[in-house]
């Protein structure tokens, strides 16, 4: 269905050579590469469309406006919201989750309060609530894992009590692959009407996501892990949320007046987007989305499902080889360990031969500890990953194998 060929072809980077060696890019959930549109976009907008927004009378200004708050009705559009002003542009996944992590217990939480997140969280997700409980007196409590690389769902519902105010918690682990049942959880959420913020960094570029349908109350993305640029992402909250929580940064843009004694704040969503944004890049993000749009997602999920099958039926057949993550529902991820061959060993290897995988912690250190292992070597696939791909990184395991 799709023309992986042609798709490569849009990647210029995947043509270059590492080592002397074709690159083979398997580190996607760190970073996807880049489109020419999503480069042509950044680049015709510094060309042609660049001045500073919302303030300028004069046309390059009105036009630069124009394009940005177009890009934040297609960030609308692709996830589903009802509202553009539901959309708040952030740095990325760890700025979004900074923010709600800041609003939300300044205006919700108590010493005392209890939030839930999980074991298999990105440090981006558990940092800032540790800095927000140290400053207020508030528990955090965490759903653990099964063997399977699933969350225990008996522990999740038995770990709700009357002080429980927030879960948190990743759509898809980055380093187990997991697609959590977010449905279930947020459905028990709500029934013990508690709100949820939903990670979707590893989720986007592989699953439709509807947050009205989710009916989730935070949803937060980083643009360049779904082929847009860096320095840019988002943070999707419903609008009665958003008008309740106070502003994370003060500074221009984020106000509707200021005197010496008293500012008040401009509406949504502007009232979370102090300074200057990147109205360059958030350009870039939509052409991303459009790229993507075009190609289809369900159509990307699918033949990312091929590859991800296709490598764990040949890794599986090394002796000695363990997979962490072996959930029924998973996307493009596969974390693994060879032997006892350390997994920078085994990363710096295959480099050599051209092949960029990603090893140690993956930024989920308290995984690592509950796994009871160090790290591993994660390969993760995009749509423009191949088959032979594969065998190349097989071939390299095969060989870094026989070196120990
Ligand atoms: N959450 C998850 C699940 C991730 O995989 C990542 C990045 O790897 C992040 C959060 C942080 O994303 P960013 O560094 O783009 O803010």
């Amino acid at each position: 269905m799709l023309d992986i060929q042609s798709i490569r072809e849009d990647f210029p980077i995947l043509a270059s050579q590492v080592h002397g060696k074709p690159l083979i890019y398997l580190d996607n959930a760190a970073t996807t590469q880049k489109p020419r549109s999503v480069v042509e976009r950044i680049e015709n907008g510094y060309y042609h469309v660049n001045a500073n927004i919302h303030r300028g009378v004069h046309f390059l200004s009105q036009a630069a406006t124009e394009a940005h708050e177009e890009a934040r009705k297609t960030v609308q559009r692709f996830i589903h919201a009802y509202s553009s002003n539901e959309i708040i542009f952030t740095r990325g996944t760890t700025e979004a989750i900074n923010l709600v992590a800041s609003s939300f217990t300044e205006a919700c939480l108590c010493e005392g309060d209890e939030i839930i997140l999980s074991e298999m969280e990105h440090h981006s997700n558990i940092v800032p609530w540790q800095m927000q409980a140290a400053r207020k007196g508030i528990t955090i409590k965490f759903i653990p894992v099964t063997e399977t690389g699933e969350l225990c769902m008996d522990t999740y519902r038995s770990l709700f009590s009357e002080r429980t105010r927030l879960v948190s918690v990743t759509h898809v682990s980055n380093v187990l692959g997991t697609v959590n049942p977010v449905r279930e959880m947020i459905d028990f959420a709500h029934s013990r009407e508690v709100p949820i913020l939903l990670d979707g960094a590893q989720a986007v570029s592989h699953i439709p996501v509807d947050v009205q349908e989710l009916d989730v109350e935070f949803y937060v993305f980083s643009a360049h892990k779904l082929y847009g640029p860096t320095g840019i992402g988002v943070l999707y909250g419903k609008e009665d949320w958003l008008d309740r929580l106070p502003p994370y940064q003060g500074g221009g843009e984020m106000i509707a007046t200021v005197s010496f004694e008293k500012t008040t704040f401009n509406e949504l969503p502007f009232k979370f987007e102090a300074g200057t944004p990147d109205y360059i890049g958030s350009t870039a993000f939509a052409a991303a989305i459009e790229y993507v749009e075009k190609l289809g997602l369900s159509h990307i999920a699918a033949y990312e499902q091929e590859l991800l099958t296709y490598a764990t039926e040949q890794l599986s057949a090394f002796e000695g080889l363990r997979i962490f993550g072996q959930a029924p529902d998973k996307s493009a991820v596969l974390s693994f360990l060879l032997r006892d061959i350390h997994p920078y060993d085994m990363g710096m290897l295959l480099d050599r031969l051209g092949i960029a995988v990603r090893t140690g912690h993956h930024c989920a250190q308290p995984l690592m500890k509950a796994l009871g292992i160090e790290g591993t070597v994660r390969a993760s696939f995009a749509v423009y990953n191949t088959k032979e791909e594969i065998d190349r990184l097989i071939e390299g395991v095969d060989r870094v194998a026989g070196m120990f």
